[in-house]
């Protein structure tokens, strides 16, 4: 169904010489999919990260499918599907350990949308046109669509102008597109640092004026937000920026009361510089490492220096529990992951007792993390005897 006065847009079309993406570097289970869905009857592009990266000449972190096939009839179609979500249904679809997310065309009509009274969607179910999914995306960059058999892509917003300008622009009215759904002004924070791009002017001002609406987010999505800011590769840049707009209270009040402490603020940025070597590395990345971190200077701050002085393990706990407790008020980190943020930690008490504590140490499944945190530690300025040398040396088997 179009909104009232919308008119159909022509979108503008680019070729292969325009975009550069070649067929070879589409992914093959986003092919495949799109092949069954155009073989139903359906169409199929990618759209978003996928086309916007790779006409930046990056690498794409995964393909997200668009198509007119509704949730139901994709599940039909596109063999190991699994439809999920409440305020979005979308469908998974699973091939070995890789996921491609498939959604259908949505049409923004206001009257469907279910919003609060503060303007936030609550329920966004309207399916619609192409026409009408590319206005309702966030940014004119990611309304970028690639038909694939044609490998042309269709651009309704003026998303590849933008894009070739390095230019972030909601499409819409930024405040009215803040408001709707106040993820975005992280969303837009983690673009422009992981992309390089400007702000249009008008979104400059908005975040100023609209970000105390990131008050009113589910903390689960927070969560899920926070390890997309800081687990895709500019961690260090986004915190940063973070900073800069003075969001950080938002998703990690804790963490904030603390970066006037250079030594603090040091440790982290350390620990966030790393993780972005980690990631252009292809090493693994895990959820409790980066909240270990993040939440350290808040645990110390109560517990005092874990350091050779006597401090017993279930202190560290406890305090470790309030802390996470606290912090799963606006951001809720999972339970199990909570778990291992607890033991990376406590470990910590166990690692400097040595060398009599060191074979149980040793044997712990977190004790990886734990000496990486160690090394970080000391890296970052904290005196501990040198004690991470031991640990390497012990390790390498030369003690
Ligand atoms: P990434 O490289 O991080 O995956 P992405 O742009 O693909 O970046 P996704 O979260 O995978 O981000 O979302 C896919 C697309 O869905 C986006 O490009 C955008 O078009 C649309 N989208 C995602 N979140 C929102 C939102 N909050 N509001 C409007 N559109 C959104
Ligand atoms: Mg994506």
């Amino acid at each position: 169904m179009l909104v009232k006065n919308e008119k159909i847009r022509k979108p503008e079309i680019l070729k292969i010489s325009d975009h550069n993406i070649l067929p070879e570097s589409l992914d093959k289970d986003a092919s495949s999919i799109a092949h069954r869905l155009n073989e139903a009857g359906f169409e199929a592009y990618i759209v978003g990260g996928f086309v916007r990266d790779s006409i930046l000449g990056l690498k794409p972190k995964d393909s997200d499918v668009v198509t007119n096939a509704t949730p139901e009839e994709i599940n039909k179609i596109v063999p190991k599907t699994r439809i999920i979500g409440r305020r979005f249904k979308i469908v998974h679809a699973r091939a070995g350990r890789r996921i491609t997310e498939i959604s259908t065309f949505r049409a923004a009509d206001k009257n469907q949308t279910i919003k609060s009274n503060k303007g936030l969607i609550l329920r966004d179910n309207n399916y619609g046109t192409i026409e009408q999914d590319a206005f309702r995306r966030d940014f004119t960059i990611n309304s970028l669509y690639l038909d694939m058999q044609k490998m042309e892509v269709l651009d309704f917003t003026g998303g590849y102008t933008d894009l070739k300008n390095r230019m972030l622009k909601t499409i819409g009215k930024s405040s009215e597109r803040f408001r709707e759904d106040p993820v975005r002004i992280l969303r837009a924070i983690r673009f422009k640092s992981k992309l390089d791009l400007k702000f249009d002017p008008e979104i400059e001002k908005d975040i100023h004026k609209l970000c105390y609406l990131l008050e009113e987010i589910p903390s689960g999505r927070n969560y899920e937000e926070t390890l997309k800011m800081f687990m895709t590769g500019s961690a260090e840049k986004i915190f940063l920026e973070m900073q800069t707009y003075n969001l950080t209270k938002y998703l990690l009040p804790q963490t904030k009361n603390f970066l006037s402490s250079k030594k603090d603020k040091r440790f982290i940025l350390n620990a966030l510089r790393d993780t972005d070597q980690r990631y252009r590395n292809n090493q693994t990345l895990t959820p409790s490492f980066l909240f270990s971190v993040l939440l350290w200077p808040a645990l110390v701050n109560k517990t005092g220096p874990l350091n050779f002085k006597k401090i017993k393990i279930t202190k560290v706990s406890r305090i470790a529990n309030f802390i996470l407790k606290k912090h799963n008020e606006n951001c809720f980190i999972p339970k199990r992951i909570q778990q291992s943020i607890k033991e990376t930690w406590e470990l910590q008490i166990l690692l400097m007792k040595i060398p009599e504590k060191a074979n149980i140490a040793l044997k712990h499944k977190r004790f990886r993390a734990a000496y990486d945190f160690l090394l970080l530690r000391e890296k970052s300025g904290e005196k501990l005897n040198q004690i991470g040398d031991w640990w390497t040396k012990k390790i390498t088997k030369k003690i």
